[in-house]
């Protein structure tokens, strides 16, 4: 299935020169967003993996119904004061400035093999805040999943050393 034919490309937003991917396009139609986290869930399959996490709020939408596919575990990451009981936090530079993640302190069991699922890897600036966190809490990072990757920004380059899937690839 060529996913891109339901993603929709919003010129300039959030502002001038950036070609926003819209993935509700994808998401209210049931057979094509169904077919999406398959696909993901599939990479994840062999992977023994205990708990999948993602950032909000795009990384929900992709990580909590692969998680339901696998039958394990959703640990979301939020922003700062989002989280209502003790966090660890890690602070990642934006395009302009900074700003924090946070992740509960109990959210992942050392030695947890995580799925880190979002929606889109641009910079890979949020998912290595992420990778750092589900670190530091002794998780081991399995694998990343993304419904889109930008492979002009490299961030795969960034994440390295794992291994990563994408549904589909922008150049
Ligand atoms: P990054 O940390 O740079 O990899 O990107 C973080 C998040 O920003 C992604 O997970 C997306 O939710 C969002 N994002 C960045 N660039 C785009 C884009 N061109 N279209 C839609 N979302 C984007």
């Amino acid at each position: 299935m060529d996913f891109k034919e339901f993603i929709t490309i919003v010129p300039d937003y959030p502002k001038e020169g950036i070609r926003f991917k819209d993935i509700t396009t994808l998401m209210d139609n049931g057979e094509v967003y169904k077919k999406a986290i398959d696909e993901m869930a599939q990479f994840a399959k062999d992977k023994n993996i205990d708990l999948v996490v993602g950032p909000e709020a795009r990384g929900f939408v992709v990580g909590c119904p692969i998680a339901y596919s696998l039958g394990v575990g959703f640990a979301p990451v939020r922003k700062a004061g989002k989280l209502p009981r003790e966090v660890i936090k890690v602070e990642y530079g934006l395009e302009y400035g900074k700003d924090t993640l946070t992740m509960h302190k109990d959210a992942i069991k050392p030695g947890q093999r995580v799925l880190i699922a979002d929606d889109l890897l641009a910079t890979g600036g949020t998912i290595e805040a992420t990778i750092k966190m589900v670190e530091e809490l002794g998780g081991i990072v399995a694998g990343i999943a993304f419904m889109i990757e930008l492979n002009y920004l490299d961030g795969r380059q960034k994440l390295g050393k794992y291994e990563i899937f994408s549904l589909t690839q922008y150049s």
